[in-house]
């Protein structure tokens, strides 16, 4: 497979470095700190068409391609990778259950509120008791006696986008009895009474992305809320998640480059025993390992991006280009802070924060654990 980028995707991830090396990078350590980006990025996102990269142009979308949406995750991830996990969120995983799932109405309605940043989009699977297996899923989902709504009780945690997210998709039980085919997704619009932001997650890393509790408490919806069929929830959302792990893959890869280029730098302006550390052997070892398997990680990311741009299932492939790049970018932020010495364990060269904030890759979107669960089933399965 040829993956030399179109002139379109070099376009658009130009326009993406730019953006994130004026906008973002100045900002980096400032928000990282207060644990919070400005509104004001959410709306120059949108303006970039970075809110629906994937929605078709009818319901005000970008309509580009995968290979396009992972160069802006790469991208931005390269500078601030809390700023790729929200965009990615709102993108894959919110807007995304919506394309895929939703009616005719419910996409005309909600699509283009979240493209255009109106609304940013929140995603809520895991609970307290339910993580990895989403069988533990406490949140109920009932009809009204006048069967007219849908009444819903529980509480989402690590929501990324929660505090601020216009609308929310929430996994709910409909069928107690069914296990995973007992779950249902439902469309929740922030202010309706009962959907109440909880705690907010004091991190590890990606701590400018949003990360709360959301509790539902007698929240009622209108009927039509219920997005997909009745008890496929958990079939969509699985679907869902073969993209949302593309684009953990891609963060990982940005993340993964970020530090591979710090690195560079570093090794060529830091001077020990009168020479940069750069022209040492050791030095150079761990630029030749990371720079390999930053390469190796991006064909896994682009051969993955243009199956999903071509219709296929890729289950597999997604798992494992977000498995290799998110430990591939472990080593590379593990690395970098050492080529840094002291100063990689300080703030102020920024690899500090790629060694904190990469760890969320391993375990956003599914764990590496169950990424090789899934891909082990794949490979048995399809033998
Ligand atoms: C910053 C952040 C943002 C997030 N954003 C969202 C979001 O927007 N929406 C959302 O729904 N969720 C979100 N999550 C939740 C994330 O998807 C979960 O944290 C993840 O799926 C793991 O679940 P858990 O934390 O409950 O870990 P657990 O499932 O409790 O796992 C704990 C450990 O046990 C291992 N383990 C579990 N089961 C197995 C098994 N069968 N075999 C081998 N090992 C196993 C895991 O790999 C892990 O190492 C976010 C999490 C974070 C940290």
């Amino acid at each position: 497979m040829n993956f030399t980028p179109t002139e379109e995707q070099q376009l658009v991830a130009d326009m993406v470095r730019g953006f994130a090396e004026e906008k973002i990078r100045p900002n980096i350590r400032e928000w990282d700190e207060a644990q919070a980006f400005p509104d004001e990025i959410w709306r120059e996102l949108a303006e970039l068409g970075l809110l629906g990269v994937v929605i078709p142009e009818k319901y005000s979308g970008a309509g580009l391609g995968y290979l396009e949406y992972v160069a802006v995750i790469e991208e931005l991830s390269r500078v601030d990778p809390s700023v790729a996990l929200s965009v990615a969120a709102h993108n894959s995983l919110c807007a995304g259950h919506i394309f895929i799932a939703g009616n005719e109405e419910q996409k005309t309605l909600y699509l283009p509120k979240l493209a255009t940043g109106d609304w940013i989009g929140a995603w809520g699977l895991t609970e307290p008791e339910a993580g990895s297996d989403a069988a533990g899923t406490r949140t109920t989902a009932r009809l009204s006696s006048d069967e007219r709504e849908w009444v819903l009780n529980g509480a989402k945690t690590f929501i990324t986008n929660g505090s601020y997210a216009g609308v929310a998709v929430i996994l709910a039980v409909t069928d107690a009895s069914a296990g995973n085919h007992g779950i249902s997704a439902f469309i929740v619009e922030a202010g309706t009474d009962g959907f109440i932001v909880g705690r907010k997650e004091d991190k590890l890393g990606c701590r400018a992305s949003n990360t709360v509790e959301l509790i539902l408490e007698d929240c009622v919806i209108p009927r039509e809320n219920l997005l997909g069929e009745l008890n496929h929830g958990f079939v969509d959302a699985l679907r869902v998640l073969d993209s949302g792990r593309i684009s953990i893959a891609a963060m990982a890869l940005g993340l993964a480059q970020g530090c591979l280029d710090a690195s560079v730098a570093y090794a060529g302006e830091r001077h020990q025993f009168g020479r940069p550390i750069g022209s040492f052997e050791a030095i150079q070892a761990k630029l030749v390992t990371m720079s390999s398997e930053v390469q190796a990680a991006r064909q896994l990311v682009l051969h993955v991006s243009s199956l999903k741009n071509a219709g296929e299932y890729v289950k597999r492939q997604a798992s494992e280009a977000k498995l290799y790049s998110s430990e591939v970018a472990v080593r590379c932020a593990e690395q970098a802070v050492q080529i840094h010495g002291g100063y990689g364990f300080v703030k102020d060269y920024g690899v500090e924060k790629f060694y904190r904030d990469v760890k969320l890759c391993t375990i956003g979107e599914g764990t590496s654990e169950m990424q090789r669960l899934v891909i082990s089933r794949e490979l048995t399965r399809r033998g």
